[in-house]
């Protein structure tokens, strides 16, 4: 169902959308139906909450409450609860599509209501799998075109087979469009069976502001150590590869590290593994914990390497763009997405995942000589600022949406 909007309205998001006046001199719309199955905040829902900017008045339907809604709420957008709050954590990336069965009834539940948000807006954009399964029947349960916004890399590291197939059968009967962040992850929803003319690449987008103070001033506000420091970003699963950091750090003595982050969807048994392994290797002196926090920008500006070790591909990776941001060496394993963002080697240093050899004689390489690496990190940052700022990705996204709704 298409908003009339007043003509101001409009032209809040008029240079994003393109969207035409309407013969009375009034203007319409779209209105967006957002969906996510989680609560919680990582990347994929940092993303959401830039995209859903220029659609204030457009409606969120969340499987739980939590962080995203409230992000979302003070984003001007409608939210809707699903009636029994569950984020379906008993449905795993990995289990066969069977494991589904006792929870049908509560599926069925939630594809009704997401039905019924449809019917009041143009078009239904899942923000994630979960979303996308269910939000496939309810848009063709009601007509609405449906968007894809996959933020993962559909394969064997991350999914079992019979999950990649539902999915990319399903897409492909279903999906207007499925947007995806990277070529590596455009490849693998190909390589999985799904059709290549559905897909669209809009890399993640986002804006930082730097600190101007130097590194010294910021380590000493934030409590951090002098001498030499890391710092890894990502939140804790085994994937993210936080353990060959660690087993890099033992090789490396008088290095420091911080670890940010946390285990954000039930990977506890990986964060306690952690912490022993720091212990075992003698290293629970040199390696700090700091949980979530809200200021990875500032901590990235307090440490003299970002390190992304992750061992499975990225489908995108905020914190490389945040590192370029910040203005601080990046080494990332060389998988999914990585040498995308950092343009081969071109603005950082990229090793195998799994070896922390290699990772340790990176580091050694670029804090024995950081001179040598100041002008690829002013690379960096450049091609950050101009390939990765959110009002691009805003706008891609927006031209994606309309285009949907059959407007351009
Ligand atoms: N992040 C954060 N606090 C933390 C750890 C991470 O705000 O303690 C943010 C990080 O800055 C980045 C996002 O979480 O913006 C992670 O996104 P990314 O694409 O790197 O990984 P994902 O978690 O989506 O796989």
């Amino acid at each position: 169902m298409t908003e009339v909007l007043p003509d101001e309205a409009l032209s809040e998001r008029e240079p994003i959308g393109r969207a035409r006046s309407a013969p009375s001199g009034r203007a319409a719309r779209p209105r967006v139906l957002f969906v996510s199955h989680t609560g919680t905040m990582s990347g994929a829902e940092l993303v959401l909450r830039d995209a859903v900017q220029p659609w204030t008045g457009s409606t969120a339907f969340l499987f739980e409450d939590g962080t995203l809604a409230e992000a979302l709420r003070g984003q001007g957008l409608e939210i809707r609860l699903a009636h029994r709050r569950t984020a379906l954590t008993a449905l795993r990336r990995d289990a066969s599509p069977l494991s589904a069965l006792p929870l049908l009834g509560r599926l069925g539940a939630l594809m009704v209501e997401i039905a019924r948000a449809a019917r009041r807006c143009d078009v239904v954009y899942a923000n994630s799998q979960k979303a996308f399964l269910l939000s496939a029947l309810a848009a063709r349960a009601v007509g609405r075109p449906l968007i894809w916004h996959l933020h993962d890399i559909l394969d064997s590291a991350h999914f079992g087979r019979a999950q990649r197939i539902l999915q990319v059968r399903l897409a492909n009967l279903s999906a207007a469009r499925v947007i995806v962040p990277s070529e590596a992850a455009a490849r693998a929803f190909v390589s999985a069976g799904g059709r290549r003319s559905l897909v669209r690449v809009v890399p993640n987008g986002l804006d930082l502001e730097r600190d101007p103070r130097p590194a010294a001033s910021l380590r000493a506000e934030l409590g951090l150590p002098a001498g030499p420091l890391v710092g890894v970003f990502s939140r804790i699963a085994p994937w993210k590869g936080q353990d060959v950091l660690i087993d890099a750090l033992a090789t490396l003595p008088g290095l420091r590290c911080i670890v940010v982050g946390a285990p954000l969807f039930g990977e506890d048994s990986y964060a306690a593994h952690l912490r022993d392994l720091a212990a075992a290797r003698g290293l629970s002196d040199r390696i700090l914990f700091l949980g979530q926090r809200d200021d990875v920008p500032r901590l990235m500006q307090a440490v003299d390497v970002v390190v992304h070790p992750s061992v499975d591909p990225e489908p995108f990776g905020r914190t490389l763009v945040e590192a370029m941001l910040a203005g601080v060496p990046v080494i990332a394993t060389d998988t999914g997405a990585s040498a995308e963002i950092l343009d081969g080697e071109a603005t950082g240093t990229l090793v195998p995942p799994r070896r922390p050899d290699r990772l340790a004689a990176a580091l050694s390489e670029l804090l024995g000589n950081p001179d040598a690496y100041a002008a690829r990190t002013d690379r960096a940052r450049a091609r950050a600022l101009s390939r990765y700022g959110a009002s691009r990705m805003q706008h891609d996204l927006a031209d994606l949406i309309l285009e949907a709704v059959g407007r351009t």
